[in-house]
């Protein structure tokens, strides 16, 4: 704890007296998380689209690669207990919501709550303070609009399964420019129509009935809403400013993770095997269609997570895993080449982490490392568990302010390295501010 004091004032210093170079914050700050995103998912992905490790569009020697501990408030991470009592690493861990709110406002929660601190403070968003200081703000994700990782970037609610309220406040409330995912009411998961009867039930991830419907009317609500994948896709290809622009996939849940084939011990099933659906977009258009949206002011903060990379690991899908990795690691690809193309590394911050690893996924014989079997081949390994762990998750960042999340990595995992904590991403941006 010492350490992390003297890290964080010795980061501060630093800042000062880089003086003027850090007096221009960043233009454009990314954030991509991988929900339930640990080593061996990221290996795993690697292994399966190239057939060998180090190759994916963020692992080349421009990005900064370090770790991350994830736990909630009152919890910890011991990094010698961490290899060597195996089950050490299954207890104490973070949900999405506590994770998010970590990433978004610096400051650790209680799981299941979203923005607010662990005695119910209300905490600054990402959302909040991104737009007090004049960026706009976008959040696109695989899974609901209103789920909890994106939600912990612009609700305050103190159960992130308020869904209802949380699309309130997102959508009526929250600055927020851009969002997209999923939760549509009227189809489900295979984007045939919606079975479920319950109304409260159908319209939850949109604000219940009314406020959905009231979306549709862009002279009363602000919002331009699309659903079709066309209409993602004319978005990823073209700028359109000045438009909030709320996309609500033909998806209740998952884009495509809970599509047909799926159950709940998919323990064996190959990626693709099932076709993808092809009446969502994939995450890379939604990303791309969110800076298009985002792009024109003075700059902005999207948040892009592929979210269902977790629901796979509940359910060890892990074929379906793999694939949500594809979509993922596509969706970096892009946005890695919008910056290349449109942005400058020199005002851009990318980073690419996880709210938590899931699923405890391992090598073969629980081995630490997944083993490769070759491109387009399921890496030999599984998971061990089917909830949440403690394992420092990795992250990658390219761009202004990487030399400010190293120096927050002051910490040392015998295995991972240099590793920070979540809140630490939440500070390192803000101090770009400073
Ligand atoms: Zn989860």
């Amino acid at each position: 704890m010492k350490y992390r004091v003297y890290g964080v004032a010795f980061a501060l210093l630093a800042t000062m007296a880089v003086g003027t170079a850090q007096a221009a914050p960043p233009k454009v700050v990314i954030l991509m998380i991988g929900d339930g995103m640990g080593f061996n998912q990221v290996l795993a992905g690697g292994y399966y689209q190239n057939g060998e490790a180090g190759k994916l569009p963020y692992e080349t020697p421009d990005f900064v690669r370090l770790a991350v501990s994830t736990y909630a408030a009152r919890g910890s991470y011991d990094p010698e207990k961490a290899w060597s009592d195996p089950a050490y690493i299954n207890k104490g861990c973070t949900d999405s919501a506590a994770a998010a709110t970590a990433l978004s406002t610096g400051v650790k929660t209680k799981n299941g709550q979203l923005g607010l601190g662990p005695d119910g403070e209300r905490l600054e968003s990402m959302a909040d303070f991104m737009h007090a200081h004049g960026r706009a703000v976008g959040l696109v994700t695989t899974v609901p609009i209103t789920h909890a990782t994106p939600a912990g970037f612009a609700a305050h609610q103190m159960s992130r399964g308020h869904y209802t309220d949380i699309a309130k406040e997102m959508l009526l409330e929250s600055p927020v420019r851009v969002i997209m995912g999923g939760g549509h009411p009227d189809f489900d998961d295979d984007g045939k129509a919606n079975g479920e009867t319950d109304e409260a039930e159908r319209y939850q991830y949109v604000g219940g009935r009314e406020t959905w419907e009231m979306l549709h009317d862009p002279a009363r609500s602000g919002w331009k809403v699309i659903q079709e994948p066309a209409e993602f896709k004319a978005l990823a290809e073209k700028a359109a400013g000045g438009e909030r622009v709320l996309g609500v996939m033909r998806s209740y849940s998952t884009s495509q993770v809970a599509r047909a084939g799926h159950d709940d011990n998919l323990r064996d099933d190959a990626p693709y095997e099932t076709p993808r659906r092809t009446d969502v977009p994939p995450l890379a258009d939604m990303a791309l269609g969110a800076i298009n949206v985002l792009k024109d002011g003075d700059g902005f903060f999207l948040m892009v997570e592929g979210g269902a990379i977790d629901w796979a690991g509940h359910t060890q899908a892990y074929g379906r895993m793999v694939e949500e990795m594809v979509d993922f690691n596509d969706a970096i690809a892009a946005v890695i080449d919008w910056v290349n193309r449109e942005g400058s590394w020199d005002n851009t911050l990318l980073v690419i982490t996880a709210d938590h690893e899931t699923g405890r996924l391992s090598g073969p014989d629980g081995a630490r490392d997944m083993e490769n079997a070759g491109k387009g081949v399921l890496p030999k390994g599984g998971y061990q568990a089917k909830g949440h762990t403690n394992s420092l998750v990795p992250l990658f960042a390219r761009g202004q302010g990487t030399d400010i999340l190293k120096k927050y990595a002051d910490e040392q995992d015998p295995v991972r390295g240099a590793y920070l904590d979540n809140t630490e991403i939440a500070k390192a941006i803000r101090d770009l501010w400073k």
